[in-house]
């Protein structure tokens, strides 16, 4: 299949990482910052075929898993209340909230229900006008174009019965923490190719040149990645801090512009607290006061709604790429995909679910993998 198969090719990844063992002089710590990208480097064992120089840590490019515990607190205070239709990815009704999910909520006789797409929800929302319906909008910038849409469509029809509790963040902003922490380790990033294909790379150079760190966009097969670690590779080696594009064949320089002018119309930059992290600033979208009708923490009064990280979970290291998931006491233990203490453990982009999942959590892997 054209754009998988040769780039799934068992020859070109053995070549590029034999030509990355060639060029690496040194240790460099390089971060993938798409769940995406983590999961096809633990399916195809791309960090064991890496040589010992170079060591990949895993970003915080997992929509579900930074999303904050309050705002999942707030969609299941939505869900529970009479006369709310409550829709969703499947992901989320599986992450905990403070005290319960949103699975057992519909389990309790809440109506919740799965959609594959914001287009979905609108359906919904169209065919029950006697029921409030309500579509948890998360995710980076790759999603926020389609629920943009949504909100703009809903209003355009005047579908007052439709609203969105939205909970969107933006990657650069989260860069930008993690390279002003005091721990930082991470000296070159494979930017995250999704978020570009709408995006661009534009807004990557001044991270770049602000904190002289290379940024490879990249894609999401195995040649893909290690055609980015390649190029990152180089850069380090050469002493080079630029923006350079892998993922060519999906990322533009500017990226999908009537895409951005939509989000732009809908949604506005705002603080926004990210699961584990903490409040980055300028890091969120928020709807705009002229769709304050469509937006659930509004209508549903839900704002005030806090809560805190459980205590065991140390997803905020995990998600800077301080730790890896097998540092953590309860991983494999206590906290499994089948019983998820966060939200790294519930999504199929969660580090720790990718970890589990392609049995990183071994005696064998823990002693290969180390400490981060
Ligand atoms: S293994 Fe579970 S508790 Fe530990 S960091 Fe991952 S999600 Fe949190």
């Amino acid at each position: 299949m054209k754009y998988i198969d040769e780039y799934r090719d068992e020859h070109i990844v053995q070549a590029l990482a034999a030509q990355i063992a060639r060029r690496a002089t040194q240790h460099w710590s390089l971060m993938e910052i798409c769940g995406g990208q983590t999961h096809t480097i633990m399916r195809y064992g791309l960090d064991e075929l890496l040589p010992d120089a170079i060591r990949l840590v895993h970003g915080p490019g997992c929509p579900v898993c930074v999303t904050p515990l309050e705002t999942v607190d707030q969609a299941i205070a939505i869900a529970s209340l009479p006369g709310v239709t409550f829709v969703s990815y499947g992901d989320m009704l599986r992450v905990p909230g403070s005290s319960l999910d949103l699975l057992r909520v519909k389990a309790g006789g809440g109506d919740v229900r799965v959609v594959y797409s914001p287009v979905e929800a609108l359906k919904v929302a169209r065919a029950r006008p006697d029921r409030k319906v309500v579509f948890l909008g998360i995710g980076f910038e790759t999603t926020a174009p389609a629920n943009a849409m949504a909100v703009w469509e809903a209003r355009r029809e005047g579908l007052d019965n439709f609203s969105m509790l939205a909970s969107h963040v933006l990657v650069p902003p989260a860069i930008r923490l993690l390279l002003s922490g005091p721990h930082n380790q991470v000296q070159g990033f494979i930017g995250p190719g999704h978020v570009c294909t709408v995006m661009g790379y534009r807004q990557y150079e001044a991270l770049s040149r602000d904190f002289h760190v290379p940024i490879v966009v990249g894609g999401f097969e195995p040649a893909d990645l290690l055609e980015a670690v390649s190029m990152l590779v180089e850069q380090l080696e050469d002493g080079r801090a630029e923006v350079e594009n892998q993922y060519a064949r999906s990322v533009s320089y500017e990226g999908n512009l009537p895409a951005q002018r939509l989000m732009e119309s809908v949604f506005e930059v705002s603080d926004r607290k990210w699961r584990g992290i903490g409040v980055i600033p300028q890091s969120g979208l928020r709807l705009r006061e002229e769709f304050a009708a469509y937006d659930a923490e509004r209508v549903f009064r839900v704002g005030q709604i806090t809560a805190d990280e459980p205590p065991e979970c140390i997803s905020a290291e995990v998600l800077q790429g301080l730790k890896r998931p097998t540092d953590c006491p309860v991983f494999g233990g206590r906290c499994t995909p089948e019983n998820p203490m966060g939200a790294p453990m519930v999504s199929g982009e969660g580090a720790c679910a990718a970890y589990y999942r392609y049995r990183r959590h071994t005696a064998s892997h823990q002693a290969h993998g180390g400490a981060a």
